[in-house]
């Protein structure tokens, strides 16, 4: 299974993530806790992307598709895999779909979250990019820049079994409780995969 899980700063995409790979044996790629461990480490990379991050700001394409295509050449990747916190934009999406080729993403799963929640839980998680202007700033972004992509993989389609033809995307609710979050993930893409031939996504 190739997915994304789309959503708004705070809604546990993280958390979920993890519970979604191990339920089904796929690889965890977060770009986020990939360029915390660049910073942590020093890299050249980690130093470059340091004040986007602290900003609130996206980090530049180039720097985060490097690492992206690093994590999926590796050989585990081959069985599958769930990207957290990308792609962040429409060029990233692009960029990721062209990289991908035949192995494309077979679902998008969007947890939708309102605002106040976002900002109460971003608040109550104290990260040090968590701060209220930070927090205000990472909502704009995600608004500007990750939100089109919820229209990006609307338009696209998989072909059903019977030959008619899916949207990528399934939107759920992210607010509840942990197990509820993922019991709704859980159905969405069982539904996602019963409705598939496995034929790959097309616009
Ligand atoms: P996250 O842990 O996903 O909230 O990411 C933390 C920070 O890392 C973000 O606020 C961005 O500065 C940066 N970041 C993570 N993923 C991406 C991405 N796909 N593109 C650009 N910046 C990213």
């Amino acid at each position: 299974m190739r997915l994304i899980l789309l959503g708004p700063p705070g809604a546990g995409k993280g958390t979920q993530a993890e519970r979604v790979c191990a339920a089904h044996g796929l690889v965890h790629l977060s770009t986020g806790d990939l360029l915390r461990a660049a910073v942590k480490a020093g890299s050249d990379l980690g130093n470059e992307a340091k004040a986007f991050m602290d900003a609130g700001n996206l980090v530049p394409d180039t720097l985060v598709l490097a690492l992206v295509r690093e994590r999926l050449d590796q050989p585990d990747a081959e069985g599958g895999f769930l990207l957290d916190g990308f792609p962040r934009n429409v060029s990233q999406a692009e960029a990721l779909a062209e990289d991908l080729g035949a192995r494309a993403v077979e679902s998008v799963v969007h947890m939708k979250l309102e605002d106040e929640e976002i900002v109460r839980r971003l608040l109550g998680r104290g990260r040090k990019d968590d701060t209220e202007s930070v927090i205000r700033n990472r909502l704009q972004v995600y608004r500007d820049e990750t939100a089109p992509l919820i229209a990006y993989y609307q338009a696209q389609t998989v072909e059903g079994q019977s030959g008619e033809r899916h949207s990528l995307l399934r939107t759920i609710d992210a607010q509840g409780s942990m197990d509820e979050v993922f019991d709704r993930i859980q159905d969405a893409l069982s539904s996602q995969n019963s409705n598939q031939s496995g034929t790959g996504a097309s616009v």
